[in-house]
């Protein structure tokens, strides 16, 4: 459940302090200690898992119960007109804490904090060969 050196399961245990906004008995949300925008905001399970293809079903359950609404307040209490929520899966991902988080981040138009999404169209045919190879995989 509690992973030594793992830095969110020491903020959970409360060995690292943290600034909560809110806790239950399974999910934590609190700030980040190095924010992009006001009110960036990490919402993490208590159990240590380390990504989103590895948690539990239910603990999973638990974050979608409250992340849509601390989203929102979050966004609400910050004055912003929008917020991301971002997951970081994997180092080439950006992920660095290698505990399951979801970033909310309050948005304002022309507020820089992500203003390049690299976007380019798929030549012919090549849309329906990666989607066949994904559901070749899939094993829902
Ligand atoms: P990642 O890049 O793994 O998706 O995001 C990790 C986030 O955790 C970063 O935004 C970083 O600022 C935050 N962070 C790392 N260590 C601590 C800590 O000890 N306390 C808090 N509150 N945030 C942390
Ligand atoms: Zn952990």
């Amino acid at each position: 459940m509690n992973q030594p050196d793992c830095i969110f399961c020491k903020v959970v245990s409360g060995q690292i302090p943290s600034v909560k906004i809110f806790e239950n008995e399974h999910v934590l949300a609190f700030l980040d200690i190095g924010p992009v925008s006001d009110g960036h905001t990490l919402v993490i399970p208590k159990a240590h898992c380390s990504r989103l293809d590895d948690v539990e079903p239910q603990a999973m359950l638990e974050i979608a119960k409250v992340l849509p609404k601390l989203a929102a307040t979050v966004q609400k209490a910050m004055n912003a007109s929008a917020y991301n929520v971002l997951c970081n899966n994997g180092a080439a991902a950006g992920q660095v804490v290698e505990h399951l988080h979801f970033h909310i981040i309050p948005r304002n138009a022309d507020d820089d904090v992500f203003n390049h999404w690299p976007a380019y169209q798929y030549p012919e045919n090549k849309a329906t060969e990666i989607a066949e190879k994904i559901k070749q995989n899939l094993n829902l």
